[in-house]
């Protein structure tokens, strides 16, 4: 569930521990999205769009060299390499939760760990989750990249910039959202006020998009790190209920990361709320419930008097 969230920091070191997982895996998702981009505005489409600039000099010409993503011609490159490249990583942490819950769970109940990944997840279920979180991802970034062009080009028409500084522009601005763009022309704009010019201006309005292109790489990779750390365990949990390790009547309890006053109102109305290993705890059927949550769950095993024996507490 690829989501974008624009003004939060990353959780506190403290809140890591929990998440050991999807940190674990983040700078690789991050690599793979900055690549992504890369990927798709490759040196050979950057100068494509700087002749038809020069050239022709119409959005509409710009537009028709990239190869934005087609959901009618998916195997269009560059995306089949992209869609490899980000299922890998998502694959990995999805089974690297999986095994992790599992083996938690066996160890409390003094069991075998000697595991396979067949006998933690079902595979049916592991790759809907791949191939939708990795289609909804490649949406996003070409959307955000077809947005981030159409204003660059308009706004140098508009203004009657000359068509190599336009193609500047949309080097730079690779993988940043539309408003970023705007923030990175903000930030030329105020340098070039104080008398900062030439190549001087440039690099340092490079520097600046490199920055936020690296803040945005991050958000993604973290939330989608949670996403696939999350959707890992819960089908662990429930392979492993199908298989009779956990009773029938295991339940999954929603975790708020408390004791802050970042923890939204959306999670600590979630906070506590149980439900069967199959449910849905209405608005979310598992955490991330936004972008950066930091919510986790538990799975326990209801007992006759109406108290309950916690079986694990990641
Ligand atoms: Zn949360």
């Amino acid at each position: 569930m690829p989501l974008e969230w624009q003004d939060t920091r990353p959780p506190e070191p403290e809140a890591r521990a929990t998440y050991a997982i999807a940190v674990r895996f983040e700078p690789a998702m991050r690599a793979a999205i900055s690549r992504a981009f890369r990927t798709l505005m490759n040196p050979t489409v950057l100068g494509e769009i700087r002749r038809a600039l020069v050239i022709d000099g119409s959005l509409s010409s710009v537009m028709a060299v990239i190869p934005f993503y087609d959901p009618h011609r998916p195997r269009q490159e560059p995306w089949p390499i992209i869609r490899r490249d980000l299922s890998n990583i998502i694959r990995r942490t999805y089974m690297a939760a999986a095994l992790d819950a599992a083996k938690r769970l066996i160890d409390k109940a003094g069991g075998e760990r000697h595991l396979h990944k067949r006998d933690v997840v079902r595979e049916a279920a592991t790759q809907i989750y791949i191939d939708e979180t990795v289609g909804s991802l490649i949406v996003l970034i070409s959307n955000s990249q077809q947005e981030a062009v159409q204003r660059i080009v308009a706004a140098g028409t508009a203004a009657g910039i000359n068509p190599l500084t336009t193609a500047r522009q949309i080097k730079t601005t690779v993988g940043l959202l539309p408003r970023e763009t705007k923030a990175v022309e903000n930030r030329r704009a105020l340098l070039a006020s104080e008398g900062l010019s030439g190549v001087k201006l440039e690099r340092a309005a490079e520097r600046y998009a490199k920055k936020l292109h690296r803040l945005r790489a991050e958000r993604i990779a973290r939330t989608e790190m949670l996403d696939a750390q999350s959707a890992g365990r819960l089908n662990s949990w429930q392979t492993l209920q199908r298989d009779g390790f956990l009773p029938p009547n295991a339940r999954r309890r929603w975790i708020a990361e408390g004791g802050s006053a970042r923890t939204c109102p959306i999670c600590l109305e979630l906070d506590g709320q149980d439900i069967p290993l199959n449910g849905s705890y209405g608005i979310v059927d598992r955490p991330p419930a936004h972008v950066m949550c930091r919510c986790s769950e538990t799975v326990y095993v209801p007992r006759r008097s109406g108290s309950v024996n916690v079986v694990t507490g990641l």
